[in-house]
């Protein structure tokens, strides 16, 4: 195994001989790992090591200044959303917030206009003055009635048509999934609704909001507690049999656990090109989608729209979608859930281990959603410690 070395952690060695043995092995830094380690030490007292194989902490939230000095997100744009009161407040407790709507635009023929599709995208792209009333009228001239709804494209075509259906999703989801959205699961296409007024916002949370320093510095305050030592750069098969611990909570990829016993999850994994270019500022809002199949990328990303930051440059990226690589995204699609099925049973049989977040539990998450599954999960094991979670951040709904 490589040097646990001091450099690669947030609490050094040191205090790694002293502390063993641990309670808990958690592995993944991310949104998962993280929450249940803070809590785990701060609400229960445990002594916990929570090791990455990156070489850095907040997983795939991960935000950082690039060599221009422009804080970037290194593995996508990340924005926080939620209806959830309670993951809001402990979060809070972490960060401040910078209040950010997000907006997003897609290149369709010659026109940018508002995705999801609204009022305005509908009267750009067919050179009409229709009310909402109207609008109405439009789609529902147009929507293909589908009988049951299963898959991603009977959604969409149910709900506007072929016509839209092959202007803004059938490239894109091709694109991004290496799927046609006919082979995949309804709930995929679901998460962009269509609408008839002029609002447009990506996200209709009543909660949206970007940590003020960044995801970064949340998760460094996160994980600021003696209880917790950190080990980036080690993967778990570093400390697996070297370490003394009583419990392992696993927040990397379930079937990789098992050694993929039954055959491999199917992850889609993305590759994303980072520039700085010299001028203020290149878009108009932080994300453009580009639904067409003949460009190769999905969306490019300017961060300086999410982070609110004043630089004379800015930097952007290109998001380009691949079947190899970090598992970024479990595909939604009956088979795959089988599998999973399958690997989840395993695991219910399987003591001394507990499995969570995105890849654990090969769920298509959002962070808030993450934040809410180890809070539950804390909350657990909290009671069955016989600890009773008086804290309204932690109670699950
Ligand atoms: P991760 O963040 O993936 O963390 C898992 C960690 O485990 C990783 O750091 C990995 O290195 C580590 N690991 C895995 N296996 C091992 C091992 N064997 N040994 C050691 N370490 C290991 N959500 C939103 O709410 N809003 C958004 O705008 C948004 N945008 C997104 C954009 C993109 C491009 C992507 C990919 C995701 C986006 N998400 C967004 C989802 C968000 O990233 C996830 O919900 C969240 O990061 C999941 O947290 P996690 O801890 O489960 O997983
Ligand atoms: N989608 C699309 N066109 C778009 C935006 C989204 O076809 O312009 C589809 C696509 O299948 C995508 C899914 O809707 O994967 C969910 O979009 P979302 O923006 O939620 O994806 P994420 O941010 O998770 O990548």
């Amino acid at each position: 195994m490589p040097e646990v070395s001091l450099e690669r952690a947030i609490n050094g060695p040191s205090q790694l001989t002293e502390k063993r043995p641990y309670d808990y092995l958690i592995v993944g830094a991310g949104f998962a790992g993280s929450v249940i380690a803070e809590r785990l030490a701060a609400g229960l007292g445990n002594h916990v090591l929570l090791v990455d194989r990156r070489e850095h902490i907040a997983g795939n939230a991960f935000d950082h200044l690039d060599a221009a000095g422009v804080m970037v997100h290194r593995y996508g744009p990340h924005i926080f959303h939620t209806n959830a009161q309670r993951i809001v407040d402990y979060l809070s407790r972490f960060t401040e917030w910078r209040p950010y709507e997000h907006r997003v635009l897609a290149r369709v023929d010659e026109h940018l206009v508002p995705i999801p599709i609204n009022l305005t995208t509908l009267n750009t792209l067919y050179g009409l003055s229709m009310t909402r009333a109207d609008a109405e009228i439009f789609l529902a001239e147009r929507a293909e009635p589908v009988a049951a709804i299963r898959t991603s494209e009977d959604v969409v075509i149910n709900q506007i048509g072929r016509e839209l259906y092959e202007k803004f999703f059938r490239g894109y989801t091709r694109k991004q999934w290496g799927l046609d959205p006919s082979d995949l699961d309804k709930s995929v296409t679901s998460r962009v609704p269509t609408r008839t007024n002029e609002d447009d916002r990506y996200f209709t949370d009543s909660f949206q909001m970007m940590p003020l320093n960044g995801y970064t510095h949340m998760f460094e305050r996160m994980l600021d507690h003696p209880r917790i030592d950190v080990l980036l750069g080690t993967d778990f098969a570093d400390v697996r049999n070297r370490m003394d611990y009583k419990q392992l909570i696993y927040c990397g990829p379930i079937d990789e656990y098992f050694d993929f016993c039954f055959g491999r999850l199917p992850y889609r994994s993305l590759r994303f090109q980072h520039e700085t270019l010299q001028e203020a500022q290149f878009q108009p809002v932080a994300v453009v989608n580009y639904p067409v199949q003949s460009v190769p990328y999905t969306r490019i990303t300017e961060y300086k729209h999410l982070t609110g930051q004043e630089h004379p440059l800015t930097s952007i990226s290109y998001e380009f979608p691949c079947a190899d690589g970090d598992p970024y995204y479990p595909i939604p699609r009956p088979e795959n859930a089988e599998l999973y099925k399958r690997y989840k049973a395993l695991a219910d049989e399987t003591p001394g281990v507990m499995f969570l977040g995105r890849l654990g539990t090969y769920k298509y998450y959002n962070m808030d959603q993450v934040v809410g599954q180890a809070l539950a999960l804390y909350q657990r094991i909290a009671q069955e410690a016989g600890v009773e979670v008086m804290d309204r951040a932690v109670e699950t709904e």
